[in-house]
């Protein structure tokens, strides 16, 4: 067992930085979960209280119902990866698997078993001899990973552990981490600004801004039901579009007005949106929520091209109505061209509704 909770933790650095600010969080017992946010937001600060390498200044933690504030990192049975590896470039790759081993005075015979076992798990046995410089990026990390395995902690913690990777190797090494998560059965606390690798890779994610939770969830889960527009926006690639509307009522129907065009509400929104009659709103639609058209009809509207972005399976059309940017992911089969006019129909039972001054959901999506 290895339950980790975060209950009301703050972290106050000197010159009263608010860096985390009253997280309350769970992490079950065998869960992934990965803390995501912008640069900033406080996701390594979190994540190296529950390590014991920051001290907590209010609130408590707890891993298996333990109070673990005052119990020092090497007593708490966790273990950390790091970005930078921090490996040792002197030894090999044996010795910086068994190091950890040999301080805490575990027999010979037995941290032998621990870095071979942990080797063939991570596919580094023929390198056991080398050192880390001989080594490429991919099979370094693999190594700072097997130092976590061979000290069979109760909980991983990851520090963005990925980006010093190139794109293709990330993509690798992203499956690499879920496998070995089922394989290991473990709890994993993983930190990173990637919204896609907290996508990829998470049974819950936490999303972070400004040292404050804003949501927690599992992917899909805030995929489609971010409680406020800074959620909306940060899960999903292209990130969702906001305009600007006026909500008009009509007739028992909802009428969103963006000053170049004008749309229907579904009638699903037409409740939640009432309150908001004669007043502006964020409509948030996704790109691949966009559909287009070549026929026009009902709730289309025109908008002009201003960059294709041709990417294979799909393309990316980055557009703009008389006045806001916005974005379109179409099929390819068809031929854009910048500074042509298009048409699309938003498919409105997906859209999302943000309060204009406090930006939170006007109501919630479809359950999933
Ligand atoms: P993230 O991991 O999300 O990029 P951090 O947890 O590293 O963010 O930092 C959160 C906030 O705390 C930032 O504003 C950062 O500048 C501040 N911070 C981090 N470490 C210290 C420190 N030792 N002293 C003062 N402020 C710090």
């Amino acid at each position: 067992m290895a339950k980790v909770e975060l209950k009301n933790i703050s972290k106050v650095y000197e010159g009263n930085v608010r860096a985390v600010d009253n997280a309350n969080i769970v992490v079950e017992d065998k869960e992934f979960v990965v803390f995501v946010g912008p640069s900033g937001c406080g996701k390594s600060t979190t994540l190296r209280m529950v390590a014991g390498l920051e001290d907590i200044t209010e609130g408590e933690l707890y891993i298996d119902g333990d109070l673990m504030n005052d119990v020092p990192p090497k007593d708490r049975n966790i273990a950390m990866v790091f970005q930078n590896y921090a490996l040792y470039p002197h030894m090999s790759v044996y010795e910086n698997m068994a190091f950890g081993l040999r301080i805490k005075k575990i027999p010979k015979a037995d941290i032998d078993r621990r870095v071979k076992d942990a080797a063939r798990i991570l596919d580094i046995e023929k390198f056991l001899d080398r050192k880390p410089k001989a080594l490429s990026g991919g099979q370094r990390q693999r190594v700072a990973v097997g130092r976590a395995i061979v000290r069979n902690p109760k909980v991983f913690l990851f520090d963005e552990p990925l980006s010093n990777l190139d794109a293709k190797l990330r993509v690798q090494m992203r499956a690499e981490l879920s496998d070995l998560h089922l394989r290991l059965n473990a709890t994993m606390i993983y930190v990173t600004h990637d919204q896609v690798e907290a996508m990829t890779m998470a049974n819950k994610i936490v999303v972070m801004k400004d040292g404050k939770v804003q949501q927690i969830g599992s992917p899909l889960y805030l995929y489609n039901h971010p409680v406020n527009k800074f959620v909306a926006g940060f899960i999903g690639s292209p990130p969702m579009n906001f305009l600007t509307v006026k909500v008009i009522e009509e007739s028992g129907s909802v009428i969103l007005d963006e000053g170049s065009f004008r749309i229907k509400a579904d009638s699903s929104h037409v409740e939640g949106l009432k309150k908001y009659a004669g007043k502006e709103v964020f409509f948030g639609i996704r790109p691949e929520d966009m559909a287009y058209t070549q026929s026009g009809g009902e709730n289309s509207f025109s908008v002009k091209i201003t960059v294709v972005e041709p990417l294979g399976a799909d393309i990316h059309l980055w557009l703009t109505t008389a006045t806001q940017p916005l974005v379109a992911r179409t099929e390819p089969h068809y031929d854009f061209k910048v500074g042509d006019s298009a048409s699309f129909i938003p498919k409105m039972d997906k859209a999302r509704y943000f309060d204009k001054e406090t930006e939170l959901a006007i109501f919630s999506g479809p359950d999933v």
